[in-house]
């Protein structure tokens, strides 16, 4: 059962204490959606905490707040939790534990693969980004939007709408964007996130492209970065943003796929497609999710075998 805006917004005015959670490898919509959350409660009166499995990636440290994000093991348990941007519990990481432990739970999500796994859930899919969600609970709660919140909910949209540019873009998008672009430095901002890029960065893209592999008549492109790679030119996880996307604006290519070994040996699949194929049900097949156009999983078997397994899925995909 999907409940409203306004369930939601009741739900809040209700309670005090919250933990709100984002996804692990937080992206510009899981930091801004959050942080907006974070601020319309304390701009509420209600005491809150920023819960993530992971740090906060330093093109979005700029954002105000992003201090109060803290790890799991430093958080408290409190009464309510919301997550924010999480397609299922995994998506929580170890910060799941503090959802599990509350006495109320709130779901947040725009996901099509979620299946409300919290107390009340308000997923829908038709948001381009939990950003444009968020804008819309923090109207419902009667919060005043401020330079701040747009600040953090115009950069959860701009991320993951690709700068309003993938299929996921709607009026909707746009219309709220343009209620927040006059309170905010829209030039600054954009060269904080995207143009601010660092020399790792760069030379990582160059690896990856140079293992490139294109498939299926050129409709498949698949790269994969390893922990050598990485160290090799001093980049971070999070240095991988981008890459498949970059893949996927080859002209002939359908289904990009991007592999990454994270620190721990598995590996975190990230897929994008351009017209038709649908990445979230190849990702889904291997307990991952996502949406028709961006979708991910994590593996755990090798990477040759992963590779096997996920081109044979894609080419499942493509039309004949
Ligand atoms: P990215 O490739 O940028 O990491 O993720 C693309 C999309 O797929 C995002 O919307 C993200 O939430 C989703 N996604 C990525 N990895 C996973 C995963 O392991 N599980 C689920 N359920 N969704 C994922
Ligand atoms: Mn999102």
């Amino acid at each position: 059962m999907n409940s409203t805006i306004a369930d939601i917004a009741a739900q809040i005015r209700l309670r005090d204490d919250f933990t709100i959670i984002t996804h692990v490898s937080p992206d510009g919509d899981a930091v801004g959606s959050s942080l907006a959350l974070y601020m319309a409660l304390s701009a509420l009166g209600k005491r809150a905490q920023l819960v993530c499995d992971g740090r906060m990636p330093p093109s979005y440290a700029f954002l105000p707040y992003s201090e109060a994000m803290i790890k799991p093991e430093d958080a408290k348990r409190t009464e309510t939790a919301i997550s924010v941007d999480c397609a299922d519990r995994q998506r929580m990481g170890s910060a799941a534990k503090l959802f599990d432990a509350a006495e109320y739970t709130i779901c947040i999500d725009h996901h099509v693969t979620n299946e409300g796994f919290g107390d009340i859930n308000h997923v829908d899919a038709t948001a381009a980004a939990c950003g444009e969600i968020m804008f819309e609970l923090v109207n419902g709660l009667g919060v005043e939007v401020d330079g701040e919140l747009a600040e953090a909910m115009y950069t959860a949209i701009l991320t993951d709408t690709g700068r309003f540019s993938y299929s996921n873009t709607t009026a909707r998008s746009l219309l709220y964007a343009s209620k927040m672009v006059e309170l905010i430095d829209v030039q600054l901002l954009n060269r904080r996130i995207f143009a601010d890029e660092s020399i790792s960065k760069t030379k990582l893209l160059g690896i990856a492209i140079g293992k490139l592999e294109l498939l299926a008549d050129n409709r498949i492109g698949i790269a994969g970065i390893c922990q050598n790679d990485m160290k090799l030119v001093h980049a971070s996880s999070e240095d991988c943003e981008g890459i498949v996307d970059k893949i996927r604006d080859i002209d002939t290519v359908e289904i990009a796929i991007f592999i990454r070994q994270a620190k721990d040996g598995s590996l975190k699949v990230s897929m994008r497609s351009k017209n038709y194929a649908d990445v979230s049900a190849i990702a889904a097949k291997f307990g991952g999710g996502g949406h028709e156009r961006a979708a991910g999983c994590t593996s755990y078997w090798s990477y040759a075998k992963t590779r096997e397994v996920i081109v044979n899925a894609a080419l499942g995909e493509l039309k004949e």
